[in-house]
């Protein structure tokens, strides 16, 4: 399968998972040194080989259609990690409604409810507001002190990295339903894990998840 067929396949699984509403996100796969990401305006769910555009991983644009002007963010994952090929952005409505939300701790804004989260997507923090394809973005991501596959944008969306676009799809569609779930008991006196418990499935996982310290 190509890059192109690879992107095509994951917009329209994101579509299909619901989290492209308004044919909103943007979503892109690493080759080499360059990334190839979803150009201006192009809509998840109807991708075909000219809706991409080719960037370097310094924010160079190579070719291809005018970038998506999240590009910045995409690349800010990229560059944190070589593990990162792949990146997905979405606006799905859960995480949106999460992002709007004051974040449950520094390290991650959704708590660890269920062992799923914990195991394939780990700690997902709040970044601050910044209006959408504001360069910083990218920045925020890339320096974010502590290691992150997943991020909710405030007020805005959540970003995900895969080891590829399967991997960065079925972490997206897993970031949603820990937002969903989160959203669901906000309002009940819900039992989290127990940070042990966490922990030893982060460490089994190889997931990223910082605190807190244990002895
Ligand atoms: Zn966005």
């Amino acid at each position: 399968m190509t890059a192109v067929d690879a992107l095509v396949a994951a917009g329209r699984r994101l579509v299909e998972a619901g989290l492209s509403p308004g044919s909103s996100g943007n979503i892109s796969a690493r080759e080499g040194d360059e990334i190839l990401v979803t150009g201006t305006g192009a809509e998840l769910g109807r991708l075909e080989a000219s809706s991409f555009s080719r960037f370097s991983l310094d924010g160079e644009h190579r070719s291809g259609a005018r970038g998506s002007k999240e590009t910045p963010l995409h690349i800010g994952l990229y560059r944190r990690d070589d593990a990162h090929r792949a990146v997905v952005h979405v606006h799905s409505p859960h995480a949106v409604a999460l992002s709007c939300t004051e974040p449950w701790a520094a390290h991650s804004a959704i708590p660890p409810l269920t062992p799923y989260f914990v195991m394939r997507v780990g700690q997902t923090p709040l970044l601050p507001y910044r209006h959408p394809g504001d360069p910083a973005l990218g920045d925020d991501v890339r320096s974010w002190p502590q290691p992150i596959r997943a991020a909710l944008l405030a007020n805005h969306g959540a970003v995900v990295a895969g080891a590829d676009l399967g991997d960065a799809v079925d972490r997206a569609i897993e970031l949603e339903e820990a937002c969903r779930i989160a959203l669901l008991t906000a309002a009940t006196t819900r039992r989290e894990l127990d940070p042990r418990a966490v922990r030893e499935l982060a460490e089994r996982w190889g997931s990223p998840w910082s605190a807190p310290t244990l002895d």
